[in-house]
């Protein structure tokens, strides 16, 4: 069995630290993907650091979701190494971006297709280990995207902050046809967002 080497949370509040486990063989429909760049996200030091800051000094703790170590990263992009008997259409060496929102696939949001809401998810880098590390194992390769002809730099934060600022302007319904769009804010989030209403909102 071949190394699988990741950056893992292994204490909350701390620096990530490096741990080599056995690579998993991917069983059923699951499907190996060699990680060739996962983005950080502000979420990931929030969960680092184990609560969300709810103003003032209160403190959501989010330390239950997970067992340590774990693995942190959600905006991920690699190549297709190894699939399960079950994983139809996946072809080994295919370059994809990994869609992290996953669900349990039983409870009416994820059979309405919104697992992103699902309260038992398996979100990757939030619940189930992550891309900050050589492999990461999806469950069902309707997980992974094409994304040529962009980059994998691209494709892996498309993933989260630009999925989010995608929703949000969205939203927007046809309000954004009759008069212009305040983005409050410039960070990673609403940088992707002032790409995406300049293509969407010409
Ligand atoms: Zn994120
Ligand atoms: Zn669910």
């Amino acid at each position: 069995m071949s190394e699988f080497r990741r950056q893992s949370l292994v204490a909350y509040g701390q620096p990530l630290r490096e741990t080599i486990a056995d690579r998993p063989a991917p069983r059923g429909t699951e499907v190996l993907i060699r990680v060739i760049c996962c983005g950080v996200c502000h979420s990931d030091l929030h969960v680092q650091d184990g609560y969300f800051a709810l103003g003032g000094d209160k403190r959501l703790d989010i330390t239950k979701d997970r067992a340590l170590p774990f693995t942190l990263g959600h905006e991920i992009a690699g190549v297709v190494e190894a699939a399960g008997e079950s994983a139809d259409g996946v072809v080994v060496g295919r370059e994809v971006a990994v869609y992290p929102w996953i669900g349990c696939g039983a409870c009416p949001p994820c059979r309405a297709g919104e697992e992103n809401m699902c309260a038992a998810h398996h979100h990757l880098g939030i619940a189930a280990d992550g891309g900050f590390a050589s492999h990461v194992l999806v469950p069902h390769p309707r997980y992974l995207l094409d994304h040529a002809p962009l980059p994998a730099t691209f494709a892996g934060p498309l993933m989260c902050s630009g999925l989010t600022a995608y929703s949000a302007l969205k939203r927007l319904g046809d309000h954004a046809e009759r008069g212009p769009v305040l983005l409050v804010g410039l960070g990673g989030v609403g940088m992707m967002g002032l790409a995406l209403a300049r293509a969407l909102f010409r």
